[in-house]
């Protein structure tokens, strides 16, 4: 794929808090292509947002008070064939507040659902939908609750196992191994599931790859 995210275009648009100004962002942007990031809160989505996008992209995000609010980058594709880039829109990535705070208040989670609500009841269908879940501990409570709010929802959903450089032994590996079956028939709706190490960057080319595809389908189906 010649393609690639041009990491340097990378930029922090807006911090989206109230379900307002998600609806007017929706309502500028109902052709976003992108990627929507979600997953439980120390799942390492700033550190996937920020190994694919740049390594300061998600920092934005982990400033006190943008924790609860979608932050939304705009970024650009590079490729070494100049013309075929010279027509390609802008591009979205979304970095939603994380789920599973054991600590959050119940304003707080109202506050999450309000927006989330927002964003889910007219989500550009360009934009596909990252789920990272931990590879040590994949289906929490929260991933089942969080999926469960989606199945009314039609977005395309690659889930991403993070963490995989954590399982260290061979014992811890073969215990993921033996879930995966069950995780496949679980998700089998999901659309594409990756293990990566956002730490290591182990599969993640394997993902920014098939984003872009997805990208460039999306994109070709609108025009
Ligand atoms: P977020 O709350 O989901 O945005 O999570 P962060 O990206 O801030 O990561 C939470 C913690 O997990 C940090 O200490 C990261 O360094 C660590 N982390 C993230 N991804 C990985 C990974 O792939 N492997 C390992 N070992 N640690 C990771």
């Amino acid at each position: 794929m010649s393609l690639l995210i041009d990491r340097s275009s990378t930029q922090f648009e807006y911090g989206i808090d109230s379900p307002e100004q998600m609806q007017r962002w929706l309502e500028k942007n109902p052709n976003a292509i992108g990627a929507c990031f979600v997953g439980r809160s120390n799942v390492g989505k700033s550190s996937l947002i920020n190994s694919l996008f740049g390594n300061s992209t998600a920092r934005t995000s982990k400033t006190p008070g943008r924790t609860r609010q979608i932050n939304i980058f705009s970024f650009k594709l590079a490729s070494n064939n100049q013309e075929e880039t010279e027509e390609l829109p802008k591009f979205y990535c979304l970095d939603l507040p994380g789920y599973g705070h054991a600590a959050v208040s119940h304003k707080m989670s109202q506050n999450w659902e309000e927006l989330l609500g927002t964003l889910f009841n007219k989500y550009p269908l360009g934009l596909t939908l990252i789920n990272i879940q931990d590879a040590r501990h994949p289906n929490q409570k929260s991933d089942v609750a969080f999926h469960q709010y989606l199945q009314s929802n039609l977005c395309e959903t690659f889930l991403v196992f993070n963490k995989l450089d954590k399982l260290k032994t061979q014992k811890l590996r073969s215990a993921l191994n033996k879930q995966k079956p069950s995780l496949f028939k679980q998700y089998k709706w999901v659309k594409q599931i990756h293990f990566v190490s956002a730490e290591k960057n182990t599969g993640v080319t394997s993902l920014h790859d098939s984003l872009i595809s997805r990208m460039m389908l999306m994109l070709n189906f609108q025009e």
